[in-house]
């Protein structure tokens, strides 16, 4: 039964999609995810996010939903306009560099791109017949060229953050929107026409969308007007989901969305790391430093989302380490001559690791404990291979095992040096693709050398290519079956 943690609720419920199974039918998940405002590459904290919904969308599909997953992209807000202006270019300019960034790291963090990505500057005319609504039903009014939402009129207001409406400070966002308001905490639908800013007409006036309409606009026409999953990190609770909330079920009447599921903050020395702080590591600053993107993708992975993480070397360390371990175990599974057989303890052994796996998964997405099934098993399964008390029937279950746990975690193909060859031209830093990127297939194309060289008594050849491998973390060790490997 797969729970997940509500923010609206403030509990753990059991998760089923509106749209239910039917005559075989799987049923079908309707899931918004708030992108990125592209005005700069994200950092590892905005990916802590994004891989806790790539975690989330591969672990729906894997308890056999169907998915329709949007996403959007705020190309359009006043950190863009700024840095459009100050360079002397377009925000389109701006909007599609680090829109084209932004992919260019997801592919190298193995995210699954969601089905439909849209853009708020494509949807100027749904957001603009969206306040139109909300204006008929007495919603709004104008004050300056602005036009706000008057949160007084919609008393289920600050549900979502538990607000005490009459404590409630106005915080950075709410300041960002900030014009002439009847109420501090109004805030703003459509924005006034102002000089270097970019304009749309509207029926209300020439202006352009506040942050928060681009999400209710858009989510609900791909989704409908009730959907499943809304998801963000915690920062967007307020306002900005309280906010769509507000815009959406006072315009529509129905409840907006199921599930609300917030990703906790990726942390820094105790602190949010975050652009406005300055102590942030974007995805290249990391790949600069010689880390694969595989032992990135384990980290954000690997702390379940609703826990801080706290960021630290030591800990990218240690992940590109458990890394390594699934891939030489998943090697040995491959590569080591077994006794015939079958063993029902090794099977049963299997059967438990895959129930607890799927168990963590269904706990709301306890990562962690998925993990510790994984490595669990690895442990036993090793050392029964030690032992000799592994035999050949035995791999089929345990290789399933490890393809469950890759369709989640994705970071078992040995293939960073390749990734990262292919997108080197969009990287824009030198990332150093060195020896210690030496994938698999490379390894065995060095041993097939090296076999050729021995076999023609080119031993000077022979001691260069173990040196070679030596160079990249690869331990060769010839026994009586033959030649195995091993990453350090
Ligand atoms: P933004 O581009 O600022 O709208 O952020 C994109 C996503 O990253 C949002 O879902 C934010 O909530 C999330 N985010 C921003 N900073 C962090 C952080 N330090 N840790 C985790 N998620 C974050
Ligand atoms: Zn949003």
């Amino acid at each position: 039964m797969l729970r997940f943690y509500n923010t609206l609720s403030g509990k753990l419920e059991e998760f089923q999609p509106l749209e239910p199974a039917c005559a075989g039918r799987a049923g079908r998940v309707r899931m918004y995810t708030c992108g990125p405002t592209v005005y700069d590459y994200a950092h590892i904290g905005n990916f802590r996010t994004f891989v806790f919904q790539d975690i989330l969308r591969r672990t729906l599909r894997l308890r056999g939903f169907e998915l329709t997953h949007v996403m959007n992209i705020t190309d359009v807000d006043d950190k863009i306009i700024r840095k459009a202006n100050d360079a002397g270019v377009s925000i389109q300019e701006i909007a599609c560099k680090y829109e084209e960034a932004l992919f260019a790291d997801s592919d190298l963090l193995s995210l699954e791109r969601p089905g439909k990505i849209v853009r708020a500057t494509e949807h100027i005319p749904e957001m603009v017949s969206l306040i139109e609504r909300l204006a008929e039903k007495g919603y709004t009014y104008a004050s300056e060229g602005s036009l706000y939402f008057r949160i007084g009129k919609f008393p289920r207001y600050g549900q979502l953050a538990k607000l005490d409406m009459k404590g409630i400070r106005p915080g950075a966002r709410i300041e960002a929107d900030t014009y002439e308001k009847a109420d501090p905490r109004d805030f703003a639908l459509w924005k006034a026409c102002k000089p270097d800013e970019p304009v749309w007409e509207a029926p209300f006036g020439a202006g352009r969308p506040g942050w928060h309409i681009e999400c209710s606009a858009m989510s609900m026409k791909y989704l409908g007007e009730s959907f499943d999953i809304h998801t963000g990190g915690t920062d967007l609770v307020f306002p900005h989901h309280t906010n769509e909330i507000a815009q959406s079920e006072a315009a529509t009447g129905k409840p907006f969305v199921r599930f609300w599921l917030h990703a906790e903050f990726l942390i820094v020395e105790g602190e949010k790391m975050s652009k406005s702080l300055g102590n942030f590591y974007t995805l290249r600053d990391l790949l600069a430093k010689g880390h694969k993107p595989s032992a990135i993708r384990y980290l954000l992975a690997s702390v379940p989302y609703r826990r801080q993480l706290n960021f630290t070397f030591d800990g990218l360390h240690q992940a590109a380490q458990s890394v390594e371990r699934l891939r030489n175990f998943q090697l040995r599974l491959r590569t080591e001559k077994f006794p015939d057989g079958q063993s029902d303890a090794l099977r049963e052994r299997a059967e438990r690791a895959r129930q607890e796996f799927d168990a963590g998964l269904d706990d709301d997405l306890n990562t962690a404990v998925a993990l510790a099934a994984v490595f669990n098993l690895v442990r036993d399964a090793n050392t029964a291979m030690d032992r000799g008390e592994f035999r050949r029937g035995d791999v089929p279950a345990v290789e399933a095992l490890l393809e469950r746990f890759d369709g989640i975690f994705s970071v078992l193909a040995d293939d960073d040096r390749q990734k990262l060859a292919a997108l080197k031209d969009k990287l824009e830093v030198a990332v150093p693709v060195g020896n210690g990127y030496l994938s698999d297939s490379q390894v065995e194309q060095l041993l097939a050398e090296r076999r050729q060289a021995r076999a023609a008594r080119d031993f000077a050849r022979s001691d260069q290519i173990r040196q070679e491998l030596a160079n990249g973390g690869i331990i060769v060790e010839d026994t009586r079956d033959g030649v195995r490997w091993k990453r350090k």
